[in-house]
């Protein structure tokens, strides 16, 4: 049985470095790489580094793709328990221009049919775990599920709400303890079930009461940690469950760090959050968004998403 259990997504990643992006119609060269994605494989593979005992819950089509999934769970030494499915395996196409920006296309495939019954099928083992993480990259109806069975047994919940385009629902929103959006993401939640407009690029620059008073609107109760990029991280607590902190919110500034790729960031910081967690559930939750931090911040030294979380545990770090 394992302390952490990630539900979500695996794609074959296909990326395209390139002077430009492509326009419609053109036909240019580009630097050409491949490697493990997914929001879910991605969390999985931090945690496991980050030192939690870890499974995968995912689904893979028979083939290639499905192949490398295993072969590199069972590299970094977590369990990969996967719905087998007809689709292919997901997949994404991937273009980086020379200043970082990039056009991605998502082929969900296998994802898409991670089904309510299979997770259902997983309930001893979601019951069993500390902290079970989930993302927006499967079907909404199969990660309500999910969560729904880790709260019946008491297990800590952690939703991050991404991508921001995903379909959610309040119902969904409450069977979470803690929810990770980053800025795009706690823009678009607001909007969607608050009706609050905010632009994304002004979130960071609120001060703490009113990001507090959206997190509080957004969800009634819970845990709400906003992602703030290069900048770091803000957390609103329901002021009943401070989970061991003194304040109801505060704000955690970005690590130090030479940072070449931010790819994967929110990842290495939600498997990171989650392994904490795992590790030393009383502790005050300001020590796992500060390992957290640090572990994504140190994610974003090296090139790529899953290949580049750092190894360090809590136990590494001094308390
Ligand atoms: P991505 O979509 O690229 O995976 P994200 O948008 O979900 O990332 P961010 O909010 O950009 O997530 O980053 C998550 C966390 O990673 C931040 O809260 C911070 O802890 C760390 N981080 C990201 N960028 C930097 C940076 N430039 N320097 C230091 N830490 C960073």
């Amino acid at each position: 049985m394992s302390n952490v259990v990630v539900v979500g997504s695996f794609n074959v990643d296909h990326v395209w470095r390139c002077e430009v992006l492509p326009a419609p119609g053109a036909t240019i060269a580009g630097r050409y790489s491949t490697g493990p994605g997914g929001k879910g494989f991605n969390q999985a593979v931090a945690a496991r580094r980050a030192g939690a005992d870890t499974t995968f819950v995912c689904a893979l089509g028979d083939d290639a793709g499905g192949a490398m999934a295993r072969g590199l769970a069972a590299q970094d030494g977590f369990t990969l328990t996967a719905e087998a499915c007809s689709e292919p395996t997901g997949t994404g196409g991937i273009y980086v221009d020379a200043r970082g920006r990039n056009t991605i296309v998502i082929g969900p495939g296998a994802n898409a049919a991670l089904s309510i019954g299979f997770v259902q099928g997983q309930q001893a083992l979601l019951a069993a775990a500390k902290v079970v993480l989930v993302q927006l990259e499967s079907p909404v109806d199969t990660i309500e599920a999910a969560l729904g069975l880790a709260r019946e047994a008491g297990v800590i919940t952690v939703l991050n709400a991404a991508p921001a385009d995903a379909p959610s629902s309040i119902s969904l929103l409450k069977l979470a303890d803690v929810i990770t959006p980053n800025e795009t993401e706690f823009a678009a939640l607001l909007n969607r079930h608050v009706g609050e407009r905010i632009d994304p690029n002004d979130v960071a620059a609120l001060d703490g009461a009113s990001l507090h008073a959206l997190c509080r609107k957004l969800v009634g109760s819970g845990t709400v940690v906003v992602t703030l990029g290069a900048v770091g991280v803000f957390v609103s607590h329901d002021e009943d469950t401070l989970r061991g902190d003194a304040q109801p919110y505060y704000r955690i500034g970005a690590e130090q760090v030479q940072a070449i790729d931010t790819t994967g960031a929110g990842d290495a910081f939600n498997g990171a959050l989650v392994a904490s967690i795992a590790h030393s559930p009383d502790a005050p939750f300001a020590r796992h968004v500060r390992f957290a931090n640090q572990f994504a911040g140190r994610s974003t030294e090296k090139e790529g998403a899953a290949v580049a979380m750092p190894h360090f545990t809590p136990d590494d770090q001094p308390a």
